[in-house]
């Protein structure tokens, strides 16, 4: 394992979006202008729209019917449109100071074509709290980690943003 107090960086540039109604089209030339990959965000559309903004937001089940969440439901992340439950719609509900604990690790060496992250570094689920599902994400950080540490949530924001899900990072406390 490589020793470094080093930040992991993105082998990426930001992502072209626009709209169509509601939800982001995302517009990714990863292989030049004939390459380019066209995405839409749809109804998580507002997930992206809060990273960008340094924002984390969930989605709950607020159905009286639902069996599971009796109209009271937990967070989930990554955010669902609807509830796999009931599946009604689900609404947004932001995470505040999200932090949580390393649930699980990969220390990733070489990635496969395509990636964006800088290798090597680490691959982490995160156990928010707070938060009933886990989000697999990427740790800043390449120092020694062991499950249970505890993390936070930085974002790429403004001119940093990529407009992709690599806009949430996370950090050792
Ligand atoms: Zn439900």
């Amino acid at each position: 394992m490589e020793r470094t107090t080093d930040k992991v960086k993105l082998n990426t540039s930001p992502s072209t979006i626009t709209k169509v109604d509601d939800a982001w089209l995302l517009h990714f030339p990863r292989f030049g202008e004939e390459g380019t990959h066209y995405h839409t965000y749809g109804l998580l559309t507002p997930y992206f729209e809060g990273l960008g903004a340094g924002r984390l937001m969930g989605t709950r089940c607020v159905n009286p019917k639902c069996p599971v969440s009796r109209g009271d439901g937990e967070r989930w992340l990554p955010p669902r449109a609807d509830c796999p439950d009931c599946h009604q719609p689900m609404v947004w509900d932001e995470i505040e100071k999200p932090a949580g604990i390393i649930y699980a690790y990969t220390w990733v060496e070489r990635g496969g074509s395509g990636l964006e992250i800088e290798c090597p570094y680490y691959q982490i689920d995160v156990k928010m709290d707070g938060v009933c599902t886990i989000l697999k994400g990427y740790l800043r950080d390449r120092t020694p980690i062991q499950i249970g540490d505890r993390v936070r949530a930085g974002f790429l924001t403004g001119a940093d943003a990529t407009n992709t899900c690599l806009d949430i990072y996370w950090e050792l406390v």
